[in-house]
């Protein structure tokens, strides 16, 4: 009966081990359990309407890194990230495009126009600095040259 135990115990952990996508599965689900909190805390943060909105889905793709982007939000109910972005700045980066997603559904324009664009990517930043602050990591908040330099606004 022991060894009957071990034996199931063990295929376990082989299948476990064995599996080749358990590692993308992980990783994929923690991005979305970091939207699901970052979708809460936009909407406080923002005052944003999200009642009617769905949580965004977070998928990440190695061409944004290649092209210099860190993350995207293309007016979808997916959020991008770049492949390789660093791990602490993943939940920053949900946020950030999670806030883009709040603006486009609650019927700020989305044109590159750079009054438009400046007025969106300072909303954004704000919200984010807020989102730092909440996460405890305040010294890592964005400074408002860094953000026009950036952005150019
Ligand atoms: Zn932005």
């Amino acid at each position: 009966m022991r060894a009957f135990v071990l034996a199931i115990v063990l295929a376990l952990l082989v299948a476990i081990y064995v599996t080749p996508d358990v590692g993308a599965d992980s990783e994929y689900e923690a991005d979305q359990r970091m939207a699901l909190v970052a979708f809460a805390a936009a909407c406080k943060i923002t005052h944003y309407s999200c009642a009617d909105l769905a949580l965004p889905e977070v998928r990440r793709s190695p061409y944004l890194g290649r092209i210099g982007n860190r993350a995207v939000y293309l007016l979808t109910d997916v959020l991008w990230l770049d492949s390789e972005l660093k791990t602490s700045l993943v939940p920053i980066a949900i946020f950030h495009e999670m806030v883009h997603y709040l603006q486009y559904n609650n019927g700020m324009p989305h044109e590159r126009v750079t009054i438009i664009r400046c007025i969106s990517e300072r909303e954004a930043f704000d919200a984010t600095n807020d989102y730092f602050e909440a996460l405890g990591r305040s010294s890592e908040k964005i400074s408002v040259k860094k953000f026009q330099d950036t952005y150019g606004c």
